[in-house]
């Protein structure tokens, strides 16, 4: 089981040996055994999923057969690192108030336009509730601006991840990740992020 170790690069053959056994029968490319492990026959395989509960995001991993466990575990532990979502809006709050301050500033010119003593109330209203709409829509897209550059930061150190991830390999004998050619990159399988 040698499939996936790619010796057309710059690498010795001396470099896929894995830095623990020194050995290099059970040694894979780590996107070969994922990929293996997302795709043996008809078994669903780990099922991730991101839920919201009581307002907190979490991610789960589902095990929906026995069968494959130890060969999806595997395969989960060895996966890619996942790609960073853009965060989502202020949510329903922020557009509570907007609405609000639309509303009450609606009625605000109602009164202002009425001809009784409740005009300069009303036009108080009114000039209040369209200051506050204008400065929330500001802050709001200067917030938007600041989250979109910051995902963009963590799309490029994501892509930077996965091509490190690309170039790991994974000695299942001793169930631990390296980079070839460089022993002092060997870490147990589930610290495999700290090679990327
Ligand atoms: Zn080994």
């Amino acid at each position: 089981m040698k499939k996936g170790l790619d010796l057309s690069m710059q690498h010795s053959p001396e470099d896929f040996t894995c830095p623990i056994c020194k050995q290099i029968d059970r040694v894979e490319k780590v996107s070969a055994v994922y990929e293996a492990g997302t795709s043996i026959g008809a078994y669903s395989g780990g099922t991730v999923g991101v839920g919201m509960a009581g307002g907190v995001v979490g991610v789960g991993v589902a095990q929906t057969n026995m069968t494959g466990m130890s060969q999806t575990n595997r395969s989960l532990r060895l996966a890619p690192p996942p790609q960073p979502q853009l965060p989502q809006g202020e949510g329903c709050g922020v557009g509570l108030l907007l609405f609000l301050c639309f509303a009450v500033g609606l009625v605000g010119l109602g009164m202002a336009l009425a001809d009784n003593s409740e005009r300069l109330i009303g036009a108080a209203l009114f000039t209040v509730c369209t200051a506050g709409f204008v400065s929330l829509l500001v802050v709001l897209g200067r917030k938007s601006r600041i989250k979109k550059a910051e995902h963009a930061q963590q799309i490029v150190r994501w892509q930077q991840a996965v091509a490190n991830w690309e170039r790991l390999y994974y000695c299942g004998r001793n169930d631990v990740v390296f980079i070839p050619g460089n022993s002092e990159t060997c870490v147990p399988a589930y610290e495999l992020y700290k090679l990327l």
